[in-house]
Parts: structure tokens; sequence; C-alpha cells
């Protein structure tokens, strides 16, 4: 590479639908923004720049587009990667979307004396949301340094500094008792941590960032899968994504397919499907026993209410069948250990109204024991829907059968 004396910052002029919108980098970019960054990171005042076409390639940048919202600083022997933030304010992720992408592309770059930055435009709007703060976490725990931080950000930004720490900034950030956010980290016993990311629209972005945070965390001991996650098409997070965590390399990749529910199926009749787990995630939000309000997610199960030996024993149904009952996520609800094993041992009782009994005929100090543990004894209206019932029933006729 040539020795450059004299700081040159080389940018990619289009963006992905310049030629749609008329606006291109030259445009939001201005010289004072590029003397500011220039004489942070080179403590030079004198430098050149260059808005370059899709034509130009050199090894940090390929023919096409500005993918990453990047800018490239070199100077002597260092190079600089520069992301611009975005100024447009199309939703909620909108505005960070170009972060994994220019991620990607610096950690991807085989040079060795890089270094990774962020930069605010000046006219940035609208992110200072508490969404907003813990992406900037994720960029800061993977090694993004911020060269200006908004005065409402200041103290605000610094890396998660494990994944229990980020695990918890996300809960209280959250809007709590909802589901759909685009990715759920769950803990399990023995430092053992599940990912459940979506990989379609601009799911993919907040999947892959929360990803490279966790690996670039994680400690030696800590054993962190991914499950990808797709009810709308079967695609997987981009390749470009998937070869990041390849090469980070503690992370194990599985995607959630009907071939893995059917291998699931046949081998675990207490059935750990993930399938089933994600669906509960979407329809509750992060795990928490609907009998007590337990929250601590290692002792968390998904509890099945038509039983999956019951369902895999049905000589009339098919296999697909049989997986769509074990994996349907109104055949579920999110307990406790203890409340689990109690409902699957039918002392606690759901009724097809959602009210919540114990068996008849039940030992004074059983009872004054599960008073003490309960503290919901009635499900919420959204849980007991038309299918939730029906299990339900096919689950407590069992009871009466066996009585
Ligand atoms: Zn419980």
């Amino acid at each position: 590479m040539k020795n450059r004396k004299v700081p040159k910052f080389f940018i990619k002029n289009n963006m992905q639908k310049s030629n749609i919108t008329g606006v291109y980098f030259e445009n939001i970019i201005s010289r004072d923004d590029l003397s500011v960054i220039c004489y942070d990171l080179t403590g030079q005042r004198d430098f050149l720049y260059e808005f370059v076409d899709n034509e130009y390639e050199d090894e940090f940048l390929s023919k096409s587009y500005n993918k990453g919202r990047l800018g490239i600083l070199r100077y002597f022997d260092k190079v600089f990667y520069i992301s611009f933030s975005d100024i447009s304010n199309k939703g909620r992720n909108s505005a960070l979307q170009s972060v994994p992408t220019a991620f990607n592309l610096f950690f991807t770059n085989k040079y060795k004396n890089k270094e990774l930055y962020f930069y605010f435009l000046p006219n940035s709007i609208n992110n200072t949301t508490n969404y907003h703060i813990f992406m900037y976490r994720l960029m800061a725990s993977i090694g993004f340094s911020f060269l200006n931080i908004p005065d409402k950000l200041k103290g605000y930004i610094k890396p998660f500094s494990s994944i229990d720490d980020l695990i918890l900034s996300r809960k209280e950030n959250s809007n709590k008792n909802s589901g759909n956010n685009a990715t759920y980290i769950v803990k399990n016993g023995n430092n053992s941590y599940d990912i459940y990311g979506k990989t379609y629209g601009a799911n993919k972005y907040d999947t892959s960032l929360i990803c490279y945070a966790i690996c670039s965390i994680a400690q030696k001991h800590d054993s962190i899968t991914l499950f990808e996650y797709n009810e709308q098409d079967l695609s997987e997070l981009p390749e470009s994504s998937l070869n990041v965590l390849r090469i980070m390399g503690n992370i194990n990749i599985i995607n959630i397919d009907d071939e893995l529910e059917l291998r699931e199926l046949r081998k675990n009749n207490s059935i750990r499907s993930p399938r089933f787990n994600a669906r509960l995630l979407d329809r509750f939000g992060e795990k928490k026993c609907i009998l007590c309000c337990c929250e601590i997610s290692e002792i968390i199960q998904g509890a099945h209410l038509w039983p999956v030996s019951e369902i895999k024993n049905r000589k009339d149904l098919s296999l697909e069948q049989k997986v769509y009952y074990a994996t349907d996520g109104e055949n579920g609800l999110w307990m406790c250990q203890n409340h689990h094993k109690l409902f699957d041992s039918n002392i606690i009782i759901i009724s097809e109204n959602g009210k919540i009994n114990y068996k008849d005929n039940i030992e004074r100090n059983y009872k004054d024991f599960l008073d003490n543990i309960t503290t919901n004894f009635e499900l919420p209206s959204f849980i007991v829907t038309h299918k939730f019932q029906e299990y339900i029933k096919l689950r407590n006729e069992l009871i009466t059968q066996n009585l």
C-alpha cells in the first residue's frame, strides 16, 4: 500500500438509492466534518478527499455503491474506517441498518493496521431513544469508537461488560410483557445462551449486531447458539453476516426448519423444540412463569397444554401434523420448573375458561403451599383463544380418562 504523508479520504459517492433520491454523500458530508475527523484521528489539519464512483476499487473499497455508509481515511500505513450516521428517519431501526455492513467490511478485511469509527453527522435526528442507546452500546462492544457523541448521549455509550450485563440492560429498556422483538436472548444454566433471531426484513440487522456483540464479549466458558427463526420464508442471515460469525467462531448457528423439528419430535418426548420456544417468546415475550411471574430464565420452560407424549401417540395424525401441534405457540405457556411439574402432575389444573384450580380433595398443607407460590389464578384474556381452549380440552379429557 502506498504510504500517504497527507491524510486522504476515499468515500463512495453513491448511496444505494441515490439514482432515485438524488442525494449523494458529497451532499451530506461537509468539508468541516472531514476536517474534524481528520484532526481527531491523525492530528493533521491538511488533508485530501475524493468522492469516488461505483467503478472505483482498491484494497478497502470494492466496485459498488457505498455499502455501510463508509468513508476510508488513509494516513501513512494506517487505515481508518468511518461509518456515518443516517440522517433520514424512516423507522425504528432504519438509522442503523448500515452498521452491520460497515462492521462486516472492516472485520473481514485482512489489512492489520486498521481502526473502526462512527461519526454522528450534525443533522442526525431521533437517535437518542433507549433502543438507539442499546444499539450504540452493541457497537461499542464490537469495537466501534465514537468520534463525536451528541450531548444527550454523553455518558451512555459504553461497551457491555458481559452477556448478562447485555441481557439485563435490554430487559430494563424493553417494553415488558410484549413479544414481537426481532431477537431474544435466553440464558440457560451452565453459561449457555440461546439467541432466537429473526432473519427477515429489517430484523436481520438487529440480529446480526446482537450476535456480533455477544460473540465479542463472551468468555471462554460461555456456550452460544443462534437459532435463526423464520415464520415467513426459509431465509437465513445474509451470507456476509454468517461469514463474520463463522470467523468469530464461538457461536453455533442453527436454522429452525421443518427437518430439525421432525428430528426433535422423533427423539424427545419432553420436546425441546426451538420453534416452540421461539413462538412462545413471540407470543409472551421474555421467559416468565405465567402462574407466579418468576423471571429466572434458567428455570423457566415451555409447558405444553396438550402433552407431546399424547400427540406422538395419536395414530390418526401424520408426522407433519404432530410437529404442527407440538410446536404451536397456542399450545404452550411459560412455567417455572415448580409450576411445570405441578401442572404435568395434574395437581394444578387449567380450565377452558383460563381459570387456575387445584385438583379435588387436595391436602390442606399442599393447598397452603400452592397458595404461597402461585400468584395468578386467571389467565389474561389474550391467552384464552379458541385454539388454546381446544388444547386445554384435549388435556383435561385425558385427566378424566385416567381417574
Ligand atoms: Zn411459577
